[in-house]
């Protein structure tokens, strides 16, 4: 004698409903993987490759007023090759003051 016929039909079903809504949370995953991906990768982009970003739109300012978070602070800072020649930045337009800021700023990881 076996068991109820339906009983192990609704159990398949319940286990087909299950695998979707797990393939589902999956591609949800992956799907912002993707994006943050995509992110690094523009980070990663040579500053040549990618136009950069305006003063004004990121609100740069020659002079910053948070203690810490001048541009020589931040990651996308680039140091002039000569002390005479100006600052730049990675992802900003223009000649940039170490002493400068902008709603972009990221801290240098810690040494
Ligand atoms: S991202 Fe903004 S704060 Fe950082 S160096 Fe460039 S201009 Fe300065």
């Amino acid at each position: 004698m076996h068991g109820h016929p339906g009983w192990a039909a609704k159990g398949r079903i319940m286990e087909d409903q299950r695998g979707r809504g797990v393939s589902r949370r999956c591609a949800l995953r992956q799907g912002a993987a993707i994006g943050l991906g995509a992110t690094v990768a523009w980070l990663a982009t040579p500053a040549l490759a990618q136009a950069k970003l305006a003063k004004d739109a990121v609100k740069y300012v020659d002079k910053g007023d948070v203690p810490g978070k001048d541009c020589d602070d931040c990651i996308q800072f680039i140091a002039p090759a000569r002390p005479k020649d100006a600052a730049s930045c990675r992802i900003v337009d223009g000649p940039i003051s170490p002493h400068g800021h902008c709603i972009a700023f990221t801290p240098k990881p810690k040494a």
